[in-house]
Parts: structure tokens; sequence; C-alpha cells
């Protein structure tokens, strides 16, 4: 592992607890100070904090966390639910995992303190069944965290109760998407559902239900604990904190970063990464399968939400995944549109058939068998899955193909039978 933040800097001091997931370590280095000290205020203190400390989701809508706590809490008192999103789906992405094996105390407390939040008795953590070391880890801590009355009835003699399930994903990539996890957990076909009603007023059963995902619930007890001014300092003026970044490809030292926002892309891989292994850096996939495909000269955008979103880069889950020229830009998107075509739930017309018709091309393009005239439809059938499709699968399954077709157009054109016509149109552009 390349760089790491200073712990004084660190919202999960990676370092720290690389090893030893034990509650006793955790408490040697300050773990559920956080949760006494929320315990100690009112749940709107809790709310505020983080809301101060403008925490975003980061499992890659980046919605306003404090505004969903909010929104949660202001249901007509009654049964509420908090559920963890640990369903990590998404290709080239190891964060959640690591903070489950590894630290998953830091994710417990922050569950914990958004369940005070909302008034919540009952947590789910929805874990993938790929991750059996992650489902094991967790449900050693839920049970020294009972032992230890930090779950259960009346934590810490606060008369507040609350506890935690863990509830085994299938593998179905589309059960990370909020509203297919639900129908996941009640035992139906893990199909998304219409919004609005969102889940803040109709989630689990019918019930509000709080659902974030493991990195940032486990961004909550550094944030109470420390306050929203420390954590605000760490980041820019637009994004405040840190970001884990799941870094892997044709770089010297993959692995798993904290990253404060402002770093730029360049940065990342250069510092942290330790630059490319070899050859000529070609290109880098930003937010994993779902995200977009950029060319180097892209990589001076800082990790920024602002900053990305006006360059059309997602920061997403945070998977940066890096290319080397040795590498075929068609042969990454093949991959992707597969996954996502394998994913599909086939619910609605614009990502069943956009996304067979794209798989057809690429492998066409890639067979030699396909021309110019595919690349315009392959354009029609991608904007057609971004602006159509129910969910945010096959919303963002066209990330890779636009983004791909607007900087690396020329690979898609010398793969064509009929590529000779492309090169007058280039000439006079
Ligand atoms: S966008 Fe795709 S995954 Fe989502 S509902 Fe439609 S077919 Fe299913």
């Amino acid at each position: 592992m390349g760089t790491q933040l200073d712990n004084a800097k660190s919202v999960f001091r990676l370092g720290l607890f690389r090893e030893f997931p034990t509650l006793m370590h955790y408490r040697d280095f300050g773990g559920y100070q956080a949760l006494a000290k929320a315990l100690l205020g009112s749940p709107g203190a809790v709310i505020g904090e983080i809301g101060a400390a403008g925490l975003r989701g980061r499992g890659g809508a980046a919605f306003p966390a404090a505004a969903k706590l909010q929104m949660v809490r202001d249901n007509p008192p009654g049964e509420r639910y908090v559920i963890c999103n640990a369903d990590e789906g998404e290709p080239g992405t190891f964060k959640d995992r690591f903070i489950m094996t590894h630290i998953p105390f830091q994710l417990l407390e922050g569950m914990t303190i958004a369940a005070y939040a909302v008034a919540a008795a009952q947590g789910f953590i929805y874990i993938r069944h790929e991750y059996p070391e992650a489902q094991e880890t967790m449900r050693r801590a839920i049970a020294a965290a009972r032992a230890a009355g930090l779950l259960g009835s009346d934590i810490l003699g606060s008369g507040f109760s609350f506890d935690i399930e863990i509830f085994s994903g299938a593998g179905s990539y589309l059960c990370g998407e909020e509203t297919a996890l639900l129908s996941s957990i009640e035992g139906k076909k893990g199909r998304p559902r219409l919004k609005p009603p969102y889940p803040t007023q109709s989630g689990l059963w019918g019930k509000p239900t709080l659902i974030n995902n493991v990195e940032t619930l486990a961004n909550i007890p550094p944030i109470v604990g420390r306050g929203a001014d420390w954590y605000r300092a760490l980041g820019t003026a637009d994004s405040h904190g840190t970001k884990l970044i799941s870094l892997s490809g044709d770089v010297a030292s993959r692995g798993l970063y904290e990253v404060p926002f402002g770093t730029t892309f360049r940065e990342i891989i250069d510092n942290y990464g330790g630059g490319i292994k070899q050859g000529r850096l070609k290109a880098v996939n930003i937010g994993g399968a779902s995200g977009v495909v950029v060319p180097p000269w892209e990589l001076d955008c800082p990790l920024e939400y602002s900053a990305c979103s006006q360059r059309g880069i997602t920061i997403g889950s945070g998977a940066v995944f890096v290319m080397d020229d040795s590498r075929s830009i068609l042969e990454n998107v093949r991959n992707r549109v597969d996954f996502f075509l394998h994913e599909s739930c086939g619910k609605c017309t614009p990502c069943r058939e956009g996304l067979r018709q794209a798989g057809r091309i690429i492998h066409n393009l890639l067979d030699g068998a396909a021309t110019l005239a595919d690349i315009d439809n392959l354009e029609r059938y991608t904007r057609t899955m971004q602006n159509a499709a129910f969910c945010g699968l096959g919303q963002a399954a066209g990330n890779s193909l636009s983004s791909s077709l607007k900087y690396f157009r020329g690979e898609y054109e010398a793969l064509c039978r009929d590529r000779d016509q492309a090169a007058p149109k280039e000439a006079t552009a």
C-alpha cells in the first residue's frame, strides 16, 4: 500500500485498523466515544452536526446525508428501519469489504448513531453473498457489541434500544439499487420499484427507512466524535472529508486509499498508486462499470463533486481503473456492456433491448463485422438508455459507451469495415 493519510486527518485510519478488528482495539483508539456523545445530546443535534459537516452519500448518488436523516426523522411516530447497503457489486470496488473486515465497529457505531437520529429500533446490513468473510466478521462484531451493551436494549444506559441483523444478498448487482434491495429483504424478486414514494417515507415493509452505503455510515462516528469543523477542514469548500478510492489496473501499487477531496486523479495515480506500471497511460475508468472512460488529459480534474460533474465524470463508488497503452478501449467497453446485459432484470425496454443491441454492435466491431452506421446507432441506443431506462442500472450502463465514443471514437471507427469513409469527414472537421 502506498501513501496513507496521517491519522489526525483520516476518517478511517486504515493503517491503525488493518489487522485488529476487535472491540477492545477499536475502543482503545477512541471507538464508541462518538456514540456516547451522541446519546447525551438530542437526535436533532446529531443530524445538525452531520449537516454542518456536509457529509454526502458515498454510494454514488452523493445525496446530502443529513437531509436523508431528517426526512426519515420527520415521519409520524412509528416503526422505522436503518439499512446499510453493503451489496458493493460495482466491479473494481472493494472499500466496503475492507471496512467490514477491518473496521466493523466503526460501521456498527455509525449505524447506531444514525438509528438514534431517526428513532429506529432495528437495522439490517445487506451484504452480498460473495463476501463470506465480511459477513462472518460483521456477525462476530455484532455479537461483541451486544455483549458490551453497545447494541440491544438500553444502549450505554441511555434508554435507547437498537439491534442489527445481517441479511445475505444472492448475487444480483441490481440489488445495490435501494428499492431492489428492499424487495430482496422482503423476500420478493430483487427488482426496482417506482419512486416516489421514496424509502425515507415508505421503505422496508412500507415503513420509513434510512438506507445508506457502508462508507457513508462509517463516516458518522468521526464526524460526531471530532466535530463538523474538523471534518470540513479535510476536504475542499465544495466537497468535505475524504473518499475511499479502490485503485486497480496498470498501476505500480494497486490498493485501497483514503484520499482527501480536492486531490486530482493524476495525483491519485502517481502519488498513491506509484504511477503507471509499464508503458504509457492510455485511459482511466472512473466510477466502476457504471462510470466513465477518460483520456489522460482529463486527469487534472480534482476529486470533487462539482468539478467532476462539470466534466461529466462520475465519482460513483470511487473505483479508479487505470489502463496502459496495451489495452483496447473496445474490449474494456465490451466487458462492461456484457456485464450489464447479464445483470439487467429485463423489466424495461430501453435497458433490456438497448444493452442487447449495444452488445451486438460492440461484438461486431471487435469481429470486424460492423460499419460506421452501426456507431451512429450505438450512440442512439446509448442516449435512449441514459434518458429512458427505469432505474440507475440502465441509465448508467451507457456511461462507458458515451464517454469512450466521445474520447476514443477513432478506435471504434478503425474497426469498421467501411472505415476509409471516415477519413475525409475527420479531415474536414
Ligand atoms: S433499467 Fe434495466 S435493471 Fe433497471 S428496471 Fe430497467 S431493465 Fe431492469
